[in-house]
């Protein structure tokens, strides 16, 4: 079989025209189906013959059409359009495709402004300058390293491309990727420093006319992180310790209140929502948080509502960063609180623990002031000293303390009548995906590995990915 589609590429280019004779490869592949018809083929063999052959005959048309567009590139330079002195002439590439390698001529020249070397082509034909990856390789190993543990994705690949890449390019395509993310969010962010940039973010939005809420979620969770990387293996054969210490991500998500559906089981979904993720710490968080959400309509929307938990870090960013919006404590997170009071005054899940946190639970749920009514119970409590150890006195100032702090943002009562959400539900499902992909056994990244992969996954759920691989951008 290999023979016969050895003899395939024998018969491309027959007239010089680079092109394959279609009806020699009809022929030959006509043979070969008949062939394996005879034997009984299974269909699967069926589907690989056919589908290895039509690569043969794909990819000097993509040589062809890749060469054409190289032929008449322009040479300017492609950061400040200059024209390009011209210092060598059809030059050879090899390019993987998905069809399989091919060579392409182009040329190369020098830009007297910029002082950089450039070949134009293989900038308009989306090639990198130190991969030989083609823009759909470049994809499929995006997403193969984001889906699957690194040892498995060039099997996958493998078996639903037909592409056999090898585990270190795969990663090292994808982590080029993950840094082409980065640039793009790093650009963004700086978009967010001046006015001419906000309202440039501003109006990708695709915000309604009428009037809507904007709802931001913001937590984080943390990962584990190896270090002395790239030395693994050799310690683990010298039997050495492999140290690793615990990462904060910092994650938010953003979407518009209008945007989130019932199920069936009436669990609420959003069908259009923003991400964020780093772990280059709160104030990079803020900054992409930021540019996110005016590209979800923070500038257009009516009411802006920020939702988390009790963290200090979130509400400071809050204040800082979204001075318009109204804030809501994840109402799971004051309920615990409430929970801890009774548990820690009448004992561990008591009856009259369960009935004291019960009560308090329903007037914070159903009085616009019932942190207040909360707060002034647990000074009665205080105020019966003579009952209480030292020990509950000093959590019970802290829980006081914790209510004193967010009882602003425990209004679950408007917050229900408007149909707003009530707890960071949201939050928790965005950092479970984040999870998933990222807390997976054996993955361990370096610092700067991980918050390309962050980029490019962040990208991918935010539908940017157009952005790095313009092919897939939808027909209008
Ligand atoms: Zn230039």
């Amino acid at each position: 079989m290999s023979d016969m589609l050895g003899n395939i590429a024998d018969i491309v280019n027959p007239d010089g025209t680079g092109l394959p004779d279609a009806s020699a490869w009809m022929d030959l592949l006509r043979a070969k189906v008949e062939e394996a018809a005879m034997n009984g083929s299974n269909m699967g063999a069926l589907e690989k013959l056919i589908e290895e052959s039509v690569k043969e005959l794909a990819r000097p048309i993509l040589r062809y059409g890749a060469q054409l567009v190289a032929d008449q590139q322009q040479m300017r330079c492609p950061d400040c359009d200059a024209e390009l002195l011209v210092e060598e002439h059809d030059r050879e590439r090899t390019v993987n495709t998905v069809f399989g390698g091919i060579e392409l001529r182009r040329s190369y020249g020098r830009c007297k402004r910029c002082k950089k070397r450039f070949y134009p082509a293989d900038h308009t034909l989306g090639l990198g300058p130190r991969s030989t990856a083609s823009p759909r390789v470049q994809e499929i190993s995006s997403l193969a390293v984001l889906r699957t543990p690194a040892g498995q994705a060039p099997e996958d690949v493998r078996r639903m491309t037909g592409l056999d890449i090898a585990p270190s390019t795969l990663h090292r395509e994808a982590r080029r990727q993950g840094e082409r993310a980065l640039r793009l969010r790093e650009a963004d962010v700086a978009l967010t420093e001046t006015l001419e940039g906000v309202k440039a973010l501003s109006e990708r939005s695709q915000a309604p006319e009428r009037p809507f809420t904007l709802v931001i979620e913001i937590d984080a969770w943390h990962i584990r992180e190896r270090d002395c990387w790239g030395e693994t293996e050799q310690r683990r054969k010298q039997g050495q310790e492999i140290p690793s210490r615990w990462h904060w991500v910092y994650t938010g998500t953003v979407f518009r209140l209008d945007q989130r559906g019932g199920t069936a089981s009436d669990r609420p979904f959003i069908t259009e929502r923003g991400y964020v993720a780093t772990r280059q710490g709160v104030e990079a968080l803020e900054k992409q948080l930021y540019a996110e959400a005016l590209q979800r309509g923070l500038l257009q929307a009516k009411s802006v509502l920020v939702l988390a938990d009790g963290a200090i870090w979130i509400w400071n960013l809050a204040e800082n960063r979204f001075k318009q919006a109204s804030h809501r404590l994840d109402l799971w997170h004051a309920t615990q609180h409430l929970w801890a009071v009774a548990n820690d005054l009448f004992g561990n899940e008591t009856p009259e623990a369960r009935q004291w946190a019960q009560e308090r639970v329903a007037w914070v749920k159903r009085r616009k002031d019932g942190a207040v009514d909360v707060i002034n119970s647990l000074h009665e409590i205080r105020n019966r000293l003579d009952e209480l150890t030292q020990k509950q006195r000093e959590s019970l100032d802290e829980q006081i303390g914790y209510f004193e702090r967010h009882k602003d943002r425990m209004d679950y009562k408007s917050g229900k009548a408007l149909d707003q959400p009530l707890g960071s539900g949201a939050m928790e499902s965005t950092c479970a995906q984040y999870q998933v992909r990222f807390k997976r056994t054996g993955q361990f990244w370096s610092l700067e590995g991980d918050e390309a992969f962050l980029a490019l996954q962040t990208l991918h759920w935010n539908r940017r990915w157009h952005l790095l691989f313009p092919h897939d951008r939808k027909k209008e």
